[in-house]
């Protein structure tokens, strides 16, 4: 077999090898229809089973309720911070959002572009280095929706429990901790997550949506940006991502056979405590950009004692087969993206690779 690294690279991302082995088996021949899985009409019988079982069973892994949605769209997570205020946010409302992250922004000032929009907590004045406490958070008086990011994958900083706001629809960006552990999902209205972290490769965007959030869809909009449109014809009004959504659908049976959501959250907090534990014991050599109560599971985000060891650790960490470690630019330092399919041996070697980095280096 060709050589495999540990990919620790935030989006896209590293994929369960087993899903890529048997991507690689089904290409030439999927189902016994001598196409490949590429080349087959998203009309077809073998390509709907297919849609059709991706989303049942990513609302089976969630446990949602029964009477919501799960849609394929294109775009990115980026167009649902569009799609988002132009279906939901009418004249005269105001939409709510919580700044955690330069994600939760971006989604911010798009949805400024369509309508009023209120910031109700910011933890931008700490550099996003956490979660706005719940005393924080002021709402506007009805809020058309709250729109959170659950896990602030440039910062690295996590919801560690999902907010609830009684009467107010809650919107969440989880681009990059969707299936990462169990949540109560009949909380939220819409969730939506770029499949290219957590999921599978870029393509797809899925978004989970509830019957009370299809019924005040905007109708005025062009049929393509409204959600509506996607519920009721499957996801299939115009040609899905079929590649991207094969390769989800691997990727959630994959999740199933291991355990499903519970059994994730256990491995994830394994697999990064390993990392965190080898920080904290580094005698402030490592810093974590987190706060400690709010770290992510999924993006470990830690600065070191100067840029040129920076440059060191990454080029180091390169010859070990470590890649993809170095930070966003607004960050700096380093981040670790460990989402599902990357396996404890990659954290437990990432953080050996850090004790004798320190050690050195100290
Ligand atoms: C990566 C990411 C995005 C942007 O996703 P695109 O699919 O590139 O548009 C948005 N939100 C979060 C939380 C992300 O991690």
């Amino acid at each position: 077999m060709s050589k495999r690294v540990y990919n620790f690279n935030p989006g896209p991302a590293i994929l369960p090898l087993p899903v890529l082995e048997e991507a690689q088996r089904d290409l030439l021949d999927f189902k016994g229809s001598g196409m490949s899985v590429l080349e087959v009409s998203h009309r077809g019988k073998a390509y709907e089973e297919l849609h059709n079982e991706t989303e049942t069973l990513f609302k089976e892994l969630l446990g949602a309720p029964a009477d919501y949605r799960v849609l394929f769209m294109g775009g990115g997570a980026s167009a649902q911070f569009a799609l988002v205020p132009m279906n939901f946010l009418p004249a005269g409302a105001v939409a709510d959002y919580i700044l955690t992250g330069s994600f939760a922004e971006k989604a911010f000032e798009e949805a400024a572009r369509v309508g009023e929009v209120h910031s109700a907590a910011s933890s931008k004045a700490t550099h996003y280095d956490r979660i706005p406490r719940p005393d924080e958070i002021q709402l506007s008086p009805d809020a058309a929706y709250v729109h959170i990011t659950s896990n602030n994958t440039i910062f690295g900083t996590q919801w560690p429990v999902l907010p609830e706001f009684p009467g107010v629809p809650l919107v969440a960006d989880m681009s990059s901790d969707i299936l990462s552990r169990p949540f109560d999902v009949s909380k939220f209205g819409l969730i939506y997550a770029g499949a290219q972290k957590n999921l599978g490769p870029s393509g797809v965007t899925v978004v989970l949506i509830s019957p009370e959030m299809l019924a005040k869809v905007n109708k005025n909009l062009p049929v393509i940006f409204q959600y509506t449109t996607y519920a009721k014809n499957n996801s299939l009004y115009n040609t899905p991502a079929t590649f991207a959504v094969y390769i989800v659908n691997l990727v959630l049976k994959w999740l199933k056979a291991n355990g499903g959501l519970a059994a994730m959250e256990q491995r994830n907090r394994e697999k990064a405590a390993l990392i965190y534990d080898a920080l904290d014991a580094s005698g402030g050599f490592y810093k974590g950009h987190a706060a400690k109560e709010f770290r992510s599971l999924m993006n470990v985000t830690f600065r070191l004692p100067g840029e040129e060891l920076e440059a060191a650790f990454v080029s180091e960490a390169k010859q070990l087969d470590l890649i993809g470690l170095k930070g966003h630019r607004s960050v700096g330092g380093m981040r670790a993206s460990i989402y599902n399919a990357m396996p404890v041996e990659g954290c437990r070697a990432l953080a050996d690779f850090m004790r004798d980095f320190a050690k050195r280096n100290g």
